[in-house]
């Protein structure tokens, strides 16, 4: 390295410590300590154990559970003088959400009707479809092979078609057929309209995916419509189902055909759900913005169990709440942040991070002017990793802006002295987890990102992430964290650099 350089730099660095006397003391008068001592564990707990609690009923997206905690999440937002984020006329931003809901599948046999996880579940196409007096082939395994056709000499066309999981013993057919798309798109290839699959494990079975299976699955309002493939129906049985509604045993004569059905599959709704939005103007950068995000929703319920999601994502919630009392404080004390604050809790996580997606894609403040986003998701328990609660796990924080990091580790150096643990933003990380929360929608505009999480740990997503499990001391310190690094970016002169892409 050039010695000149080296040289202007070193009187550089001594015009900026000159400087820096002056800010020290500045910055010392204005360090955000006595806004930061708000942030308490009784005030964490008062919010968490409201929001937590089952008259939320697990805070599923479009459900009244999620109404009322959006409902929570306003009222408090105006209750300490936030701005109406949503364009300064209200705190929520709707988003339609297109519902698919599988308890809605209505299938009768002979005037008997199928029970949803007890005879059946369903997977395959959303498209709504219904059918009176179906019939329906029993076509052994479904298979076809060179020399080899379950559906040889049947027709199956406008009908329904039964068959097995499996292959033909002592047959020797190509492919993936343990695969059911596989056995799917044969059937629609034969010209059948929907599939029963008889599932020798069905009880087993139906207890691993019940989480995938038993809620209603979500997306955005009219996404990806138009490239959607039509799949027909599946709907998978147990042995006894096809036993007692198709007189079908799984030694059955290929051919044989059973009663007609009724088969009725109009699951799809419209819905509404909305992402919560509360705004402190900035006092001389105010076009530009740091946004802090926890999502509010949950999984509502598990066979018939409210899962409240008190670490997922009670905990992120509440900080989000906190820390916009602490920043308001802040504001009306005359020493609110040069930066405007988005606080937004987003709901439609648990779907497949649908609010913040509707919120990147739909923004109220310009993504050019949005410097960052805090995302907190699930910081209220310890992992089997740590033996104390003084740990946090960073992701993402270096990814697009370096500065980020660094301001992230001097705010926790200064003030906090978490173990700043990274070891979920290594690049091949198994668990992804850097894809799995709200930031990424943020991240994926080239916006820095932090996201702030402590594991995952035997109550996740389940019945029992409850509120009496949470670390409250924990979540203060994290939030206070968020807080100091969020003051500093809000306050700081310049905005945070973009890294160069390699
Ligand atoms: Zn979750």
């Amino acid at each position: 390295m050039n010695k000149n350089i080296l040289f202007l730099c070193y009187i550089s660095l001594q015009l900026i410590s000159c400087n820096g006397v002056k800010k020290t003391t500045k910055s010392k008068k204005n360090s955000g300590d006595e806004f930061a001592k708000t942030i308490t564990q009784k005030d964490l707990k008062t919010h968490l154990s409201i929001l937590a609690s089952d008259e939320y009923e697990g805070r599923e997206t479009a459900m009244p559970g999620q109404k009322k905690a959006a409902k929570y999440i306003a009222n408090y937002f105006e209750k300490i003088g936030l701005q109406k984020g949503y364009y300064d006329t209200s705190y929520f931003q709707n988003f339609p959400v297109d519902v698919k809901d599988p308890t809605k599948i209505a299938i009768t046999v002979g005037g008997k009707k199928m029970t949803f996880l007890n005879d059946f579940f369903y997977m395959g196409s959303f498209v709504d479809t219904s059918y009176t007096d179906l019939e329906v082939v029993y076509v052994n395994y479904g298979v076809i092979g060179e020399n080899y056709s379950d559906y040889a000499g049947l027709n199956v066309k406008g009908k329904a078609v039964l068959l097995k999981e499996g292959m033909p013993k002592g047959v020797e057919v190509k492919g993936d057929w343990d695969n059911w798309r596989k056995k799917l798109k044969v059937a629609k290839d034969n010209g059948a309209v929907a599939v029963f699959t008889i599932n020798q494990h069905f009880d087993e079975r139906v207890n691993r995916i019940r989480s995938f299976i038993a809620n209603p699955r979500m997306q955005l309002h009219n996404k990806g419509q138009k490239d959607k493939i039509k799949t027909l129906p599946n709907i998978f049985i147990s042995p006894e189902t096809a036993q007692n509604f198709f007189n079908v045993s799984v030694d059955s004569k290929k051919g044989q055909l059973t009663p007609k059905i009724q088969l009725l599959l109009e699951i799809n709704q419209v819905l509404s759900s909305s992402n919560v939005l509360g705004y402190i103007e900035g006092t001389d950068k105010k076009e530009e913005l740091v946004v802090i995000t926890a999502h509010y929703d949950h999984l509502g319920y598990d066979a018939g169990e409210i899962c409240n999601g008190a670490d997922d994502d009670g905990s992120g919630t509440v900080a989000v709440l906190e820390l916009a009392q602490a920043f308001i404080k802040a504001k009306k004390a005359g020493k609110g942040t040069r930066r405007s604050i988005l606080f937004m809790t987003v709901s439609g996580e648990e779907k497949g991070l649908l609010g913040s997606e509707y919120y990147t894609e739909n923004p109220v403040y310009k993504l050019k002017n949005t410097i960052c986003d805090l995302n907190i998701d699930m910081i209220g328990r310890i992992d089997d990793q740590h033996l104390t609660n003084n740990y946090v796990y960073l992701i993402g924080a270096d990814k697009i802006s370096s500065d980020l990091h660094d301001i992230s580790e001097k705010a926790n150096t200064e003030k906090i002295q978490l173990e700043l643990d990274y070891t979920f933003n290594r690049e091949d990380d198994p668990n992804r987890f850097y894809y799995r929360s709200d930031h990424y929608n943020f991240a994926e505009k080239g916006i820095p990102v932090i996201f702030y999480f402590s594991g995952t740990h035997e109550d996740y997503h389940k019945p029992t992430d409850d509120v009496e499990k949470i670390d409250f001391e924990k979540i203060e310190k994290t939030t206070k964290l968020v807080f100091y690094t969020a003051w500093k970016i809000a306050n700081r002169e310049s905005r945070l650099n973009i890294n160069e892409v390699k």
